[in-house]
């Protein structure tokens, strides 16, 4: 059975030449190969000897299964988003097949691409069409890392300088830790896909236990919170996994974070039209992360197929207001790829009729 490689570490590939008796080396000239060059073809992988990548591609040998793209939707603002399919028989040993999503985003001297660490997600914010989906399973570290390079060698053509990566598609990235930590380190690693941190955010519903565990890592993203409440009331109702990690116990996590210099907390806020766009809820907003080194991302609800409104442009601008007149950095983000269906897992819902017939 040929092992898969894609989403291996230097030190697993060093592990994986050896068993093959070659020097290690030839780990590192795979590692390039794989995640610097992006070649998902043994026989483009020039830098290694013709005879080694042919044992590699014969049976017995090794196999490289990026995501594969289902459908490409694009966006009339240059974003693209792309349905991927993984798993199943091509996919690694026993992994179910699935269906996940990522979205490229292209701006001046940067894109921005949007990845899932999870199929479905069990954590059941109400806002979100990827929690009507549950938990399908957790992506391997190959199906994390590959979502960033497929989307990259699919805009070959178009790549500006720099990258950033955001894990806030589909899933909640601590709660499949290892595996979306595995993925960063390759990201991070200058070896390798050689992301700056700064660059790399993972965004969180709030687990308390991967936040203390992701401050204990000595290579890590960036973290953004999202928050999109201004009590545990509201909360509770928005996002039930607030009842397990409270408001105060999640921003005490935070407080305890050691933020690198001049690094930033995101909180993340959704604006839903009477729900939580108040202004009372921005001030209570501010009062919550008075003591944090923090920014907020306002994001007007994209209406959708769930039951929420879209706030005034009027509700929008006196939130920021409020936040930046109490010296709260806040950006208004509205979320790309509207037209082509933005909130995260309305691809695959969408795709996945006997999903979401199983929720009627
Ligand atoms: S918002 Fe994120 S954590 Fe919440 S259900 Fe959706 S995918 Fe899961």
């Amino acid at each position: 059975m040929p092992v898969e490689l894609l989403g291996k570490s230097a030190e697993e590939l060093r592990e994986f030449a050896a068993s093959l008796g070659e020097r290690p080396f030839r780990a590192a000239q795979l590692y390039h190969a794989l995640y610097a060059e992006r070649r998902f073809d043994f026989a483009a992988m020039t830098n290694i000897p013709v005879a080694l990548r042919e044992r590699l591609a014969s049976a017995e040998g090794a196999r490289i299964t990026p995501p594969r793209v289902v459908r490409r939707f694009p966006s009339l603002d240059g974003s693209i988003r792309y349905l991927f399919s993984i798993g199943g028989p091509a996919g690694e040993a026993g992994a179910k097949p699935a269906q996940i999503e990522a979205v490229f985003m292209p701006r001046e001297g940067r894109q921005t691409i949007c990845i899932s660490t999870q199929a479905g997600c069990a954590v059941d914010c109400h806002f979100c069409l990827t929690a009507q989906l549950g938990l399908i399973r957790n992506l391997t570290p190959g199906e994390i890392v590959g979502q960033v390079l497929v989307a990259l060698e699919e805009n070959r053509e178009n790549l500006a300088p720099r990258t950033n990566v955001v894990l806030m598609g589909q899933g909640e990235p601590l709660l499949n830790y290892e595996a979306t930590m595995a993925a960063v380190r390759i990201l991070l690693d200058p070896k390798g896909v050689a992301l700056a941190p700064r660059h790399v955010t993972l965004s969180t519903s709030g687990i308390v236990p991967g936040i203390e565990r992701l401050a204990q890592e000595k290579i890590r993203p960036s973290l953004a919170i999202s928050l999109n409440a201004s009590s545990d009331e509201q909360r509770n109702a928005l996002m039930p996994i607030n009842r397990k990690y409270p408001l105060e116990v999640l921003l005490d996590a935070c407080r305890r974070f050691p933020l690198r210099p001049r690094e930033y907390f995101t909180f993340e806020y959704v604006l839903l039209g009477g729900v939580n766009d108040m202004p009372e809820d921005a001030r209570r907003v501010v009062r919550l992360i008075a003591n944090l080194r923090a920014k907020v991302n306002l994001i007007p609800w994209n209406p959708g197929n769930l039951p929420y409104r879209a706030p005034s442009r009027e509700s929008i601008d006196e939130f920021h207001r409020i936040l930046m007149d109490k010296g709260v950095p806040a950006f208004v983000r509205y979320s790309r790829g509207q037209d082509v269906f933005a909130a995260c897992g309305q691809l695959a819902l969408m795709e996945a009729p006997s999903q979401i017939v199983s929720l009627q």
